[in-house]
């Protein structure tokens, strides 16, 4: 492997070392899985430079990580590439047999992996072994996937002659992932990516580096060869140059990004330059309709879940109520006394805690605008509304009615505990209303009436439907959506089919 300017390697100690910066461990974490450095081709790396990791709920450092630049990408690249001549020769049951190791090893570290989540997102603890085991599910899903990729033979007019399809992996893949599911995000992409025979370099959020790198600690454990998982975590102030390194790097064959929609669009500019294979998983602006059929404790039930997990900070999170006029007033008064009896603001360390913080300042700021401007343009307050007393990141769960589709919490992406109830009158209206919008993730709706339920969710544009179910995540089905929410599938068996090409080889003279 070649040495980047200003990167040194570390061989790899037996134990190993805590963040820089804390001596055993912040927030009771062991420093068994916190790694404070890049991971190239196999090895620790250090850069010269580093940034502060920070805790949302108080602000106080985590610890600091290598801060990796273009020079280092490029170098992670390269040892990715030339691991691939290696990895995409392993027979598929090899490949799969080291991914279910490497999911094995998440599953019996699923406390301290949960622990780091917690510890730089913010989300609950229970929260965050939830998304360590549905990571960890990915990895298990697609090593079982590796082993059934199959081709095609066709029989084409010409009588002498057969056609064989081939599915080739497609080389190195960059992959670059949000902060809100710092470890599932990665495994989505890494596990479709390393079963198919493809190997990877992934840049995590500034936010949530330890997750990736913990990750990497136990993929080495596991055997997986080095460079076939490499990690370049990087400030927010490098993240444009090592973007922009990983997705015009004539060595990569593939962009996957999970993000917000303006970065999709950055990086899909880069992408065209080479002309390179994208999946895009971008921001949502999710539905979520009650008409007046539904069961109304089922209908709280699912606005609950939907809305409030990872205190809102999911691409899937119901973003508007669209309630029907006949059941509005029973649903909204439900929904706040289950918001009230249910929800417990706190750090994700305290049992008792639902909602952590949101991410950083940035994130509250843009919810306080949201209630701020419904309010000026009329809408209710029915529960919340400001920063919590506990401080910081902290933002009460809120709940407006009598919102209307001027107003920005109508039109943006919250991504925080904020329900904004929107009343209507017909099916038609509230249809036309979920699908006024240039994103179109996931959408839900609740009700008890069959004909119903075909219309509406043939009609929603998004790329999955929730209908009577607030929660539909799971690693069995094709997860993505359509409009500006992104490009291409994760999951499922269709989640493959993004790190492969097809070869058609045709067999003449026969
Ligand atoms: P973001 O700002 O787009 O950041 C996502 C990742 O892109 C981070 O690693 C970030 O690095 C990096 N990045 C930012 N600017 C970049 C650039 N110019 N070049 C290369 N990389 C760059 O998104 P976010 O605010 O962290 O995440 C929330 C968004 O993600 C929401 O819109 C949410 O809906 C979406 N999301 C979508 C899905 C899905 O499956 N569809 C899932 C989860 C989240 P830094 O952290 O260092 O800035």
């Amino acid at each position: 492997m070649a040495t980047g300017s200003g990167l040194r390697r570390l061989r790899a100690p037996p134990r190993l070392p805590p963040a820089r910066g804390c001596s055993s461990g912040p927030a009771g974490l062991s420093p068994a899985l916190l790694r404070p450095d890049g991971f190239v081709g196999g090895r620790w790396v250090r850069p010269a430079a580093a940034f502060p990791v920070l805790d949302p709920a108080s602000g106080a450092s985590l610890g600091s990580v290598a801060d990796c630049g273009a020079p280092e990408a490029r170098q992670a690249v390269r040892a990715a590439h030339e691991a691939f001549g290696r990895w995409k020769r392993v027979a598929a049951k090899e490949r799969s047999s080291l991914l279910r190791k490497w999911y094995d090893l998440m599953i019996q570290n699923k406390e301290e992996l949960a622990k780091i989540i917690t510890a730089e997102s913010g989300k609950p603890l229970k929260e965050a072994e939830g998304e360590v085991v549905y990571a960890a599910l990915f990895l298990e899903w697609f090593s079982e996937e590796a082993r059934r990729i199959y081709g095609d033979i066709i029989y084409p007019p010409a009588r002498d002659r057969r056609a064989l399809v081939l599915k080739q992996p497609l080389g190195v893949a960059a992959i670059i992932t949000p902060w809100n599911f710092p470890s599932a995000m990665i495994t989505r992409k890494v596990g479709a990516a390393l079963a198919a025979g493809c190997t990877v370099v992934v840049k995590p959020a500034e936010d949530t580096p330890f997750s990736a790198l913990a990750l990497a600690e136990l993929a080495n454990q596991a055997g997986i060869p080095a460079g076939v998982y490499n990690v370049v975590p990087c400030s927010q102030k490098k993240a444009k140059e090592v973007g922009e390194a990983l997705c015009t790097d004539p060595l990569v064959s593939k962009i996957s990004f999970t993000g917000s929609t303006a970065t999709g669009k950055v990086l899909l500019h880069h992408a065209a330059n080479s002309v390179k294979r994208v999946s895009m998983e971008l921001g949502g602006n999710a539905p979520f309709i009650v008409f007046d059929s539904a069961n109304v404790e089922q209908a709280v039930a699912g606005a609950m879940a939907s809305k409030f997990r990872n205190s809102g900070q999911t691409c899937v999170c119901s973003n508007r109520f669209l309630v029907q006029k006949g059941i509005h007033d029973s649903f909204v008064k439900k929904f706040a006394e289950a918001m009230k009896g249910q929800l417990h603001v706190g750090n994700g360390f305290e049992e008792r805690t639902t909602q952590g913080p949101l991410i950083n300042q940035r994130a509250v700021e843009k919810v306080e605008a949201q209630v701020s401007d419904a309010v000026s343009k009329g809408a209710t307050l029915v529960l919340g509304g400001k920063r919590h007393t506990l401080g910081h990141n902290f933002f009460e769960p809120t709940l407006l009615s009598n919102v209307t589709r001027d107003m920005l919490c109508s039109q943006e992406e919250t991504f925080g505990p904020l329900a904004p109830v929107i009343k209507f009158n017909t099916e038609e209206e509230a249809v036309a209303i979920a699908n006024a919008t240039d994103v179109g993730l996931a959408g839900y709706f609740y009700s008890q009436d069959p004909a119903q339920i075909w219309r509406v969710a043939e009609q929603l544009e998004v790329g999955m439907v929730g209908v009577n179910e607030g929660l539909i995540s799971s690693v069995e089905c094709p997860f993505g959506g359509v409009k500006q929410s992104g490009l291409g599938r994760e999951g499922s068996k269709y989640g493959i089919d993004e790190y492969l090409e097809i070869k058609y080889v045709c067999l003449g003279g026969l």
